[in-house]
């Protein structure tokens, strides 16, 4: 049964009934309504709403309505809604503002707002209203209408008062609430947007919160994680300790690992002990870790040189270097760290790179250069250099970074294939294609300046005797050698190459006009200065060639070819200088006809020249001399010097063996010098001793020179005998193969009073009318006529026809080799004047031929 409002009992009812609904309610606004609903109806009021202050826009808003049963409050609670009141407006804000309970008989006395005349047209007449404090503090106000008036007694009044401020403490916890639920919202939008996993567990290691990160990472949903213990997902190492970072591994949903770091806190909360874990996924930095590592390791490992210099500090000391810089360098790093890279340079090191690195270094810039550097024992290597600018995040320049790499190998394999291209690969000498550059340029030089340029082309002598005796090898040796006599005897300035098997050209340029200013007399010179390059090469040549154990002696044909001269271009030039070569050794080959060694192989012949060579030095030539008779008087009036070659492999040789050979190998000219000189020694000799002989010597067509002469007459001075008393040999064929030349040398000779002979008569063609024009005083008639005498009468005729000839030329016939009796008889017959042969005697060494001259004494014509 209800009380009556505003009895004791009802009083009572009215506070049960607010505390109840107050600690019944979750909420303020779930508990105004049984608040305001008690208080009406123990105060008997008809109409009431609650005010509660918003601090933060200083006003006051309507809670909640409540009206008793059958008033039409739909449009108060509606304008209650809309309005606000400030501190001291109104009857609410009254109460607020004097913090007092306000009581208001007639509120139709106000009425000045829609609301309390909507009051008022309800009939309600008087109001109350009365504060809501906490703690001195305003927080909300209560109003009350009734169609009574009513003024609340003290009673009431104190019980409203304990109301207010049970009301106002539920209002505070209501605040403290929603700040509750805010910073809740507020660090759930921390945990939610948090990068690491924030993961709340209880004293028991179960999940009461997890995170989106931790979802997130873990691949756990929340739900599925709350409630369940965390060792799931960490592991049994769940850290217990607080306060420290512990790197672990962690499991993700889908069983992969990942390195973590894990930090706990712990919280106390309402009497429960909570623990917060903080775990950060390290994949990342691991990975970044990794890359940083694995840059380490390809520094480390890089073939090329990595050097890095601090751009800030003075004097850009190296900060770093790797061991592949340690490796190509010899330089350890705690050698080099502090120090400038300078220190890998040297004298040779190019200077312009020099300069591009200085200016790279001091611009900011990168820049490439190659560079002769030196290692750290001094040796020289390559190095291909990339320096680059590094950079902070600001852009401030804070390192250089060097890559270097030793491309020694390269470089030396380059030149090599440069070399190869332009070099003949047995000598090193330039090849045809560089030597044309060379004279290219050359002639460009000389049509500019009016300078000659010679090309000299030298042919050596037996090169395919060489290689074809003793093998590629020694044939490689000759021409290495041959390329190294070549360099020598030429000036530094000159090119010499090797532009074939055994022909090597030689370019002579900027001969310089002479200062006497006419054209021929300049390139006179020039061909002077050529001719006399051409002597020393001869000369260089011709000296033996220590090849394989023994010496060989090769010697060179030399064809020159001059600008302007011969020809004003390139080709030209060549062809003119090879085809000299040519005709020197076609005209050398007219005389080369004769047999070569008898027997013997080519090594075998090589070998003789080579001993040959060096015969005259060793004195190995002997003369031999024959007796020459008077047949009538079987008198002896000379002797022919037969030339022997005492071999120390051989033993005595025979001049048809060796003669030729001598010719070929140019020894002739000094051979038969010594032949002059000896034969007319000896013949002096004779002469003091009273053995009166002439003396004859045999002359080969080569020497048939003009210079012969000289010689001879020198020759023939230097032994103090008569030059009536020496006769000149000629052969019949080599009279004829120049005749013209011969016969000017003849008709000198003849001039100086020498004696003069044709050899070996019959054998050739003489044409009859040139042995009349030659001052011939002998005509030897050849042996093989003789050795058939007398029966064969061919023979018998020729002889008989030569020596007829011969006497109507005024010519005296000597027939050569009479080795019978019979022989001689005949020849005695057909009135040949002179002989010899071994019926007389064969060729004796000098100190016989008195005992031969006993034998044959010289009767004084009576
Ligand atoms: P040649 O001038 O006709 O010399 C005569 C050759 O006949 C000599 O040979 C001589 O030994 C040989 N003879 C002489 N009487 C007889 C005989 O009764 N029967 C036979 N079967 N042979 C006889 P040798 O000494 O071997 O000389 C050969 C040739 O070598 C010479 O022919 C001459 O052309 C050349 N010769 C010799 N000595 C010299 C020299 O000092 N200088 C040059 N350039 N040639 C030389
Ligand atoms: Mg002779
Ligand atoms: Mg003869």
């Amino acid at each position: 049964m209800e009380a009556p409002p505003g009895s004791a009992g009802s009083r009572l009812a009215a506070q049960d009934a607010a505390t109840h609904a107050l600690g019944q309610a979750r909420s303020l606004r779930e508990a105004a309504p049984c608040a305001l609903e008690a208080l009406g109806r123990f105060m008997g009021w008809e109409l009431g709403a609650m005010w509660v202050v918003d601090a933060e826009r200083e006003q006051l808003r309507c809670l909640d309505i409540w009206h008793a049963h059958g008033v039409a409050a739909a449009a108060f609670s509606e304008l209650s809604h809309q309005a606000t009141f400030r501190l001291g407006q109104g009857i609410p804000g009254r109460a607020w503002a004097e913090c007092r309970a306000i009581w208001v008989k007639d509120v139709a006395q106000m009425a000045r707002s829609e609301r309390v005349r909507n009051t008022a047209s309800l009939g309600l007449r008087s109001a109350f209203a009365f504060p809501i404090e906490l703690a001195g503090e305003v927080v909300g106000a209560i109003e009350f209408f009734s169609s009574d008036i009513r003024r609340p007694d003290g009673e009431r009044l104190a019980l409203i008062a304990s109301i207010g401020t049970q009301i106002g403490q539920y209002i505070e916890r209501d605040r403290a609430q929603r700040w509750a639920l805010q910073s809740a919202a507020l660090t759930r939008s921390v945990l939610d947007g948090a990068l690491d996993c924030v993961v709340t567990i209880d004293g028991s290691s179960n999940v009461v919160e997890w995170n989106p990160a931790a979802a997130r990472t873990f691949g756990h949903a929340r739900d599925a994680m709350l409630g369940r213990p965390l060792a799931d997902v960490l592991g049994p190492t769940v850290p217990a300790a607080t306060g420290m970072r512990v790197p672990l591994t962690a499991r993700r949903a889908d069983g992969g690992e990942f390195p973590a770091e894990v930090a706990v806190t712990r919280v106390e909360s309402e009497g429960l002990e909570l623990f917060t874990v903080w775990l950060r996924d390290l994949s990342e930095q691991a990975e970044a870790e990794r890359a940083m590592r694995l840059h380490d390791s390809a520094l480390a490992a890089a073939h090329s040189g990595i050097v890095i210099a601090s751009a800030q500090l003075p004097g850009h000391p190296i900060v770093y270097v790797n061991p592949a810089f340690e490796r190509i360098t010899g330089w350890k790093a705690d050698e080099v760290l502090g120090r400038n890279a300078r220190l890998l340079q040297s004298d040779d090191t190019d200077v312009n790179a020099l300069t591009a690195i200085r200016g790279a270094l001091e611009g900011g810039r990168s820049v490439e250069v190659t560079l002769l550097n030196r290692r750290r024992d001094g040796s020289p290597f390559w190095n291909e250099l990339s320096i680059s600018p590094v950079c902070d995040e600001q852009g401030t320049l804070t390192h250089f970074v060097g890559v270097q790499t030793d491309i020694s190998a390269r470089r030396h394999a380059e030149a090599r294939i440069e070399h190869l291209i332009y070099h003949d690969n047995v000598t090193g000498l330039p090849n045809r294609a560089m030597f044309t550059d060379h004279l290219d340029l050359a002639l460009a030089r000389a049509k500019r300046e009016g300078n000659a340029v010679a090309v000299l082309n030298i042919n050596l002598g037996r090169f395919r005797l060489v290689n074809d005796s003793f093998g590629h090898d020694t044939g490689d040796a000759l021409l290495i050698q041959t390329a190294e006599r070549l360099r020598r005897v030429t000036r530094a300035a000159d090119v010499v190459a090797r532009t074939g098997g055994d022909e090597f050209l030689v370019l002579i340029a900027d001969l310089e006009p002479s200062a006497r200013g006419e054209d021929g007399d300049n390139l006179a010179d020039a061909l002077q200065i050529a001719q006399a390059i051409a002597g020393q090469i001869h000369h260089a040549l011709r000296s033996p060639f220590d090849l394989d154990g023994s010496e060989l002696f090769v010697g060179a044909t030399i064809g020159i070819g001059i600008h302007p001269l011969d020809s004003v271009d390139r080709e030209g030039l060549l062809r003119h200088a090879t085809a000299s070569v040519k005709s020197a050794r076609e005209r050398r080959s007219a005389v080369d006809r004769a047999p070569t060694l008898s027997g013997g192989d080519a090594r075998h012949q090589l070998s003789l020249a080579t001993r040959l060579r060096h015969a005259l030095d060793r004195d190995e030539f002997v003369l031999h001399y024959q007796p020459v008779l008077d047949l009538s008087a079987a008198a002896m009036v000379g002797v022919e010097a037969l030339i022997r070659w005492n071999d120390a492999e051989r033993g005595l040789v025979g001049p048809v063996e060796f003669i030729p050979f001598a010719e070929r190998l140019g020894l002739i000219g000094p051979i038969s010098d010594w032949v002059m000189d000896t034969a007319f020694g000896q013949c002096r000799l004779w002469h003091d001793q009273g053995i009166d002989v002439g003396i004859a010597v045999n002359m080969p067509p080569v020497l048939w020179q003009p210079t012969l002469v000289r010689k001879l007459v020198a020759a023939i001075e230097r032994s103090g005998i008569a030059p009536s008393r020496v006769t000149i040999e000629v052969t019949e064929t080599a009279a004829m193969t120049d005749p013209d030349r011969t016969q000017r040398v003849l008709a000198e000779l003849h001039s100086r009073g020498v004696q003069l002979a044709i050899d070996d008569f019959g054998t050739g063609y003489s044409s009859l009318s040139r042995l009349k024009q030659m001052p011939v005083e002998t005509l030897k008639i050849d042996r093989s006529f003789v050795r058939d005498l007398p029966h064969d009468a061919e023979a018998a005729s020729i002889v008989t026809a030569i020596v007829q000839l011969a006497k109507n030329l005024g010519i005296k016939p000597l027939a050569e080799g009479i080795e019978t009796l019979a022989q001689r008889r005949f020849l005695v017959e057909q009135g040949c004047d002179l002989g010899q042969g071994f019926h007389f005697s064969r060729p004796v060494p000098a100190a016989e031929i008195p005992a031969a001259y006993q034998r044959f004494p010289r009767r004084r014509a009576a």
